[in-house]
């Protein structure tokens, strides 16, 4: 018997699950050094991606059943995928916050075609503004394109636009401040990420991680800053900042030294229809087969229900138990 009513996703620490992170490829035309190698990627064959139909099946479960209120696309590359719009479109209908994180590469391409399906909001990943450097970070001589795919970005109304940078000692730790100038002169605020143990290579190493304390300190002695109180940020992962001078926000998202899982309300569907609770879980619940069995919204609910109410307190990056999951940032969805 199908129950109209959406009960919370609840976990058994307490924790309301309303945000579901779906990629839609593992496929890139990049080749980020902290995320993939520049050969050798293996790619999923292509029956065994969801197709939009069972993406958005997932989706409209989520939704009506759980009362999810955010979705965000993402992968791989998910503007690699065709007919993008298509998914979008079916996602649109289901009344949620819709967003999407790109490499921004042909933004200016398909930016008014993905608002007029109905995405709302953009996050573009950018990890140097100096050609050399961005092309040696991504194997893609594209910042040009990148930096008019986020203007593209704003005059399609995908706003407010957002621009994440992961940041790697001795790489790309010198431009923090570069970073917030831009961020504030286009209208972006820049989201700093810790770089996380998800690179498929595995050559992650913690002495590569830039502190959020780091991040904050060189921003603030060139552009001094308040924090946004804590009671503000709800689920988001990025601790936020105001610039004093009244010029926008920025925000890090400290991953591995300020962990935030206690507030973590997101799911996560891989490309191939793996569900997961966490981006470092160990172990994913397998929609797919669900679905091609013939599956009914009232088993998939079930199946989501009991996958949660197993999510662990949280991943322990900083632990000498921590296992990095044997899937890499790009095969999750990041
Ligand atoms: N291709 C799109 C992009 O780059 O925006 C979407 C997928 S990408 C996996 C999503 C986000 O994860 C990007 O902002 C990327 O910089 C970030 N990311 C990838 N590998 C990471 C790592 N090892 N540590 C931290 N962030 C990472
Ligand atoms: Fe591609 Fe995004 Fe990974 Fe870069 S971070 S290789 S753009 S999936």
């Amino acid at each position: 018997m199908t129950d109209p009513t959406p009960s919370d996703l609840v976990d058994g620490y307490g924790r309301v699950h309303r945000d579901l992170r779906i990629s839609v490829t593992d496929r890139c035309n990049y080749r980020c050094t902290y995320c993939m190698p520049a050969e050798g990627m293996p790619w999923l064959p292509r029956q065994e991606l969801l197709t939009y139909e069972e993406l958005a099946r997932v989706a409209r479960v989520c939704v009506e059943r759980f009362g999810f209120d955010g979705i965000r696309l993402t992968g791989g590359e998910p503007t690699v995928r065709a007919h993008l719009p298509v998914l979008i479109e079916k996602l649109a209908a289901l009344g949620v916050d819709l967003s999407l994180t790109t490499n921004g590469s042909t933004l200016r391409l398909v930016a008014h075609d993905l608002a007029a399906a109905g995405l709302q909001r953009i996050n573009v990943s950018c990890d140097s503004l100096r050609p050399e450097r961005f092309a040696a970070i991504t194997k893609r001589d594209d910042l040009p394109q990148v930096l008019d795919g986020i203007a593209a970005a704003h005059e399609a109304g995908l706003g407010p636009v957002k621009l994440n940078v992961v940041v790697m000692r001795g790489v790309n730790d010198d431009e923090i401040v570069d970073f917030a100038t831009y961020g504030r002169e286009h209208d972006v605020e820049v989201r700093f990420i810790e770089f996380m143990p998800l690179d498929a290579q595995g050559a992650w190493t913690d002495d590569q991680v830039v502190s959020q304390a780091e991040i904050v300190a060189a921003i603030d002695a060139v552009h001094p800053l308040d924090e946004v109180p804590a009671a503000e940020r709800g689920a988001d992962p990025a601790a936020r900042w105001r610039y004093r001078d009244g010029r926008g926000h920025v925000g890090v998202i400290a991953s591995v030294t300020q962990a935030f899982c206690e507030s973590c309300d997101r799911v996560r569907l891989t490309a191939e229809g793996m569900l997961r609770h966490c981006l470092f879980a160990t172990r994913e619940l397998d929609l797919r087969a669900l679905l091609r069995e013939g599956a009914s919204d009232d088993d998939l609910a079930d199946a989501i229900r009991a996958e949660v109410g197993a999510k662990w307190a949280g991943h322990q990056i900083n632990q000498v138990h921590f296992i990095r999951p044997a899937r890499s940032m790009s095969q999750i969805g990041g």
